[in-house]
């Protein structure tokens, strides 16, 4: 198909067209009838644009054309989709708003999303939470996933307060998120940590709730890692007990379903669906691309919008670098009442040396560096692009003209900015 070629694709009522953008750019425009991507509806006769690595299922309640252009695009039609099933899921959660909105002793659901890699909980999320919206509702949508979490940069969890649908090519508007720093790509790099801020985010929602009413009753949207098995599966049962979900969808995997059912408490509805056929599975070099490209996205925006970052340099003098988690010291050397684990958790200073270069550092609002450092949200994050040991100065990319605070914390998560690559 040459570039200019417009491919007119029809849709039955209840299929999708799911679209792989595997070369250039694909284009997409909605001619007739009534249509969505991840349940943002798209505007008619209004022309959306899909880069390289997309990968997008246009759904059909009721039956559309579109528009589909782009020489390196995959395109097929299929009509088994488990969108009613997401759909009734979505019914589900608006039945328990419509309770809280009646009965202010109530609130409105709790939901968290399970499964391995690739199976679509990110995509389900984005649904049932654009399905929300536009019953005027507004949900809350955490996300654990510190490995590709949506909010922000990798190694980290948040939220997002949302009162508007997702930007068919943007996604949500994460320009205002609650940020918590984990440092890493995958929870088992530090476990207690990782408990202990899914405790601090559902602590930090749970007092957004009591106060805001409108927050309460739009309730919660819980997205996971992909991490189900042994420790990864203990991160989810904690998870749903820290943010008292009512419901866990297990997207795909019945042996998850079966050991969620047996341990987590009755009241709890645990729900089993089906994955849906577009779902994309990606290799692990994928995986860490995909995380680069979201660092890069944080720095220089997307192609329609676009942000310039600063790159400036600062003296050791006048930055506080910490980290998360000390050496760990044998039982008998332990101060009395600390317990083992404590060293995960304990924020220490580090002096400036050239092991930072490409680091990402999280920047915390704090003044000084004690344990405040762990349960603070972040300010935002800056790379390291250079250390200069003689002039004792590092080099920084940042989005903002100037550092906001001076205690910077060390992540284990390296980007290198292609910026500085001649
Ligand atoms: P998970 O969160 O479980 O890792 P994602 O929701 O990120 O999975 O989905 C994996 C990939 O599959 C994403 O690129 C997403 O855009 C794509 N995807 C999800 N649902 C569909 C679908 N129905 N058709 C085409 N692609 C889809």
């Amino acid at each position: 198909m040459s570039e200019a070629e417009v491919q007119e694709k029809k849709l039955n009522e209840d299929t999708e067209l799911r679209i792989v953008v595997n070369e250039g750019e694909a284009i997409v425009e909605l001619v007739d009838g009534r249509a969505e991507i991840f349940g943002s509806e798209l505007v008619k006769n209004k022309k959306y644009l899909f880069q390289k690595g997309s990968r997008i299922a246009i759904f059909t309640y009721e039956g559309a054309t579109v528009d589909v252009v782009g020489s390196g695009v995959h395109s097929y039609t299929s009509d088994e989709t488990p969108m009613v099933i997401y759909l009734n899921t979505h019914a589900a959660l608006e039945q328990i708003r419509k309770v809280a909105e009646c009965d202010p002793s109530h609130r409105g659901p709790r939901i968290m999303l399970v499964g391995p890699t690739d199976v679509g909980k990110s995509t389900v999320c984005r649904i049932l939470c654009n399905y929300s919206v536009r019953m005027g509702r507004s949900p809350i949508l955490v996300d654990l996933d510190v490995g590709q979490g949506e909010i922000s940069v990798p190694g980290t969890m948040g939220a997002i307060f949302i009162n508007k649908m997702a930007d068919i090519m943007e996604g949500f508007d994460c320009s205002r998120p609650l940020v918590f720093n984990f440092g890493a790509t995958t929870p088992s790099e530090n476990l207690p940590l990782y408990d202990l801020l899914v405790k601090e985010l559902a602590e930090v929602i749970n007092q957004r709730c009591a106060v805001n009413r409108d927050s309460n009753i739009g309730g919660i949207i819980i997205n996971t890692c992909g991490w189900v098995h042994g420790d990864g599966y203990q991160c989810l049962v904690s998870a749903a007990e820290a943010f008292e979900v009512e419901s866990v969808v297990v997207i795909d995997h019945e042996r998850l379903y079966n050991d969620l059912k047996r341990d987590l408490p009755s009241f709890v509805k645990i729900l089993h669906q089906p994955k849906s056929g577009g779902t994309e599975t990606r290799s692990k070099e994928m995986r860490a691309a995909m995380r680069s490209e979201r660092i890069h996205r944080y720095f220089y925006g997307t192609a329609s919008s676009r942000l310039n970052p600063y790159t400036f340099e600062v003296n050791f003098s006048d930055v506080l670098l910490a980290k998360i988690g000390a050496e760990q010291l044998p039982e008998s050397c332990l101060p009395f009442g600390a317990k083992i684990d404590d060293h995960n958790t304990k924020v220490v200073g580090v002096k400036p040396s050239s092991s930072l270069i490409h680091c990402l550092l999280a920047i915390s609002p704090s003044t000084s560096i004690s344990q405040n450092v762990l349960k603070e949200t972040v300010l935002g994050f800056v790379v390291v692009n250079q250390v200069n040991d003689e002039a004792q100065t590092l080099t920084i990319l940042s989005p903002q003209q100037e550092l906001p605070s001076k205690v910077l914390i060390v992540t284990s998560i390296k980007f290198v900015d292609d910026r500085t690559i001649e």
